[in-house]
C-alpha cells in the first residue's frame, strides 16, 4: 500500500458521460498503478440537481466500466462520509479555522474569503464597475501534465452562500484536505480554478496536493468540447448497446493517454502497469466512434463461442429475432459464422436476423444490381435441381455440386453466388456463401430459394 490517495469527485447529474468517465478511469488507474487508494466522494451539495436516479447512473457506469472504489459510497472508509452534502459538521469546523485566522468576512449575506495582499481600487471592464481588488503573490502550480502554471488571484470570493449553501471552492478544498488526498487528476476546465484552490490550501497551512489537468476530449467533429448532448456520450448508451466494458475502458484509457508505442489495444493489467503522468497527453484528444468500435469489434472476435453466445442471445431476444425455444446448436453455429463480422452485439440483429426469420427484407440495391448480369430467378431456377441433389449438405458438397453443375452450362461457379446470397438472405453481404448454406441447412436453404423463384 501506499501513501497516494486520489480521489473521483462528481456532481451526479444523472448521465455518466466519456468526459467523466475518462476522469474516473484516470484516478483509477494512478491508485492502481501505485497501490494508492482511490476514494469516490460524490459531490452532492446541489440538491436540486442530484437525485437518486442521478447517483444510481453513476454507479452503474462505474461498476459496468470495472471501476471499484476503496472508499465511498456503499463501501464506506476511514474518512467518510462519502456524501459532500453530509459533512456540513467538517465544512463548519474548517470554515472556524478561515475565520479564526481573520481570513473570512460577511458581505450582502454571504461570507467571502479574503486574500492577503495589498487593496486598491479598480475599474473592472467584465464587471463595468469599480471593484475592490487584492495584489496577490502569484500562485505557482507545477502541474503534473501542464507544467508550470503561474496565475494571481486578485478578487475575494465567496465561500458560504446567502442561503448558507457551502461554495464548490471551499468544500472542494476542505474536504481533499480532510480526506487526505495527495494528487488531484480531473478534467482541464479546472485549472483555472486551481489558484483559488491553492490560496485555500495555504490558508489552511496545507501544502497542496500535486495538480494532474488532463486535456479535454473533443467532440467528433469541429471545434469544442464533446458534451453530454454529442452523440456517443454517454456511457450507459454503450452498455445497452452490448458493447464490451474491457473495450470501452480500453479506448478510454487512450483519450489524452499513450503508452508511447503504437499499441491501441492493451488489456488492463498493462495499462496499469504503464499508466503514469508522463504518459498523459498536453494536446486535446478527439472522440473517435469508429475506432471505438473497431476496438469493440476486436475484443469481440477474442471471445469464445460461448462467452459471444451467452452475450448475442439477449439482444436478438430483443430484437424479437429467436424466441425461448431457440435451437441451441443453431444458434451457436450461426453466431460462429457472425462474430467475425460484429462490430457490436446492437448490429447482430441485421447482420443475421434472416438465419432465424423467414420474412426477412430483401435489400432493393443489391437486388436491382444482380438483375443486370442475369435474371436472378432464372439461374436459379436452372441449379435448384443440381443442389436438391446435394447430400449431405455441406459446404465442400455444395461447391462441388456447383461446380459441376457450372461446367455443364459452360459457367462459371461464382456467377451463381450473388443470386444465391441474395435468394436465401435478402443481403449482398455477409459470412462467407458456402458455409453460411450449409449452417442455414438444407431445408430452410431450397426452400428459400424456390420460394423466390416462385
Ligand atoms: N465536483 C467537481 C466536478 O464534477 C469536482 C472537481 C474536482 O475534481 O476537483 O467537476
Amino acid at each position: 500500500m501506499s501513501d497516494v490517495r486520489v480521489r473521483f469527485a462528481p456532481s451526479p447529474t444523472g448521465f455518466f458521460h466519456i468526459g467523466s468517465a475518462r476522469t474516473a478511469l484516470f484516478n483509477w488507474l494512478y491508485a492502481r498503478h501505485t497501490g494508492g487508494t482511490f476514494v469516490l466522494r460524490i459531490e452532492d451539495t446541489d440538491r436540486a440537481r442530484n437525485t437518486d436516479e442521478a447517483l444510481r447512473v453513476l454507479l452503474e457506469g462505474m461498476r459496468w466500466l470495472g471501476l471499484d472504489w476503496d472508499e465511498g459510497p456503499d463501501v464506506g472508509g476511514d474518512f467518510g462520509p462519502y456524501f459532500q452534502s453530509q459533512r456540513q459538521a467538517i465544512h463548519d469546523a474548517y470554515l472556524k479555522k478561515l475565520d479564526d485566522a481573520g481570513r473570512t468576512y460577511e458581505k450582502d449575506g454571504a461570507i467571502w474569503f479574503k486574500l492577503e495582499g495589498e487593496r486598491y481600487t479598480a475599474y473592472d471592464k467584465f464587471l463595468e464597475a469599480e471593484v475592490e481588488k487584492v495584489k496577490t503573490k502569484p500562485v505557482v502550480i507545477d502541474d503534473a501534465v501542464r507544467g508550470r502554471v503561474e496565475r494571481a488571484e486578485e478578487r475575494d470570493f465567496v465561500i458560504v452562500r446567502k442561503d448558507g449553501s457551502p461554495a464548490f471552492h471551499f468544500v472542494n478544498v476542505v474536504d481533499d484536505i480532510a480526506m487526505q488526498i495527495t494528487h488531484v487528476i480531473r478534467g482541464e476546465d479546472h485549472l483555472s480554478n486551481t489558484s483559488k484552490h491553492v490560496e485555500l490550501f495555504n490558508a489552511f497551512g496545507v501544502e497542496p496536493p500535486k495538480f494532474a489537468h488532463i486535456p479535454l476530449i473533443l467532440k467528433e467533429q469541429g471545434p469544442g468540447k464533446m458534451s453530454k448532448r454529442d452523440k456517443g456520450a454517454l456511457i450507459e448508451e454503450y452498455e445497452s448497446r452490448g458493447f464490451l466494458a474491457a473495450a470501452v475502458r480500453n479506448y478510454i484509457s487512450l483519450l489524452g493517454w499513450n503508452p508511447k508505442d503504437e499499441r491501441e489495444k492493451l488489456d488492463i493489467g498493462e495499462i496499469i502497469e504503464l499508466f503514469d503522468f508522463p504518459g498523459i497527453n498536453r494536446g486535446n484528444s478527439r472522440f473517435d466512434e469508429r475506432k471505438l468500435s473497431a476496438l469493440n469489434a476486436e475484443y469481440l472476435r477474442e471471445l469464445n463461442i460461448e462467452s459471444f453466445t451467452f452475450l448475442a442471445r439477449p439482444l436478438l431476444n430483443e430484437a424479437g429475432v429467436i424466441g425461448e425455444a431457440v435451437d441451441e446448436d443453431y444458434l451457436q453455429s450461426v453466431l460462429t459464422l457472425c462474430q467475425p463480422k460484429a462490430r457490436s452485439l446492437d448490429t447482430l440483429p441485421e447482420l443475421c436476423g434472416y438465419f432465424f426469420l423467414d420474412d426477412y427484407p430483401m435489400d432493393e440495391k443489391t437486388g436491382t444490381k444482380i438483375a443486370k448480369k442475369a435474371d436472378p430467378k432464372a439461374l436459379l431456377g436452372e441449379v435448384l435441381p443440381s443442389l436438391k441433389n446435394v447430400e449431405p449438405f455441406t459446404a465442400d458438397n455444395l461447391k462441388a455440386a456447383l461446380e459441376a453443375h457450372a461446367e455443364a452450362q459452360g459457367q462459371k461457379v461464382f456467377a451463381y453466388f450473388p443470386a444465391l446470397r441474395y435468394a436465401t438472405s435478402g443481403q449482398g453481404g455477409g459470412p462467407d456463401l458456402l458455409p453460411m448454406l450449409e449452417v442455414m441447412g438444407r431445408e430452410r436453404v431450397l426452400a428459400r430459394i424456390q420460394k423466390f423463384v416462385d
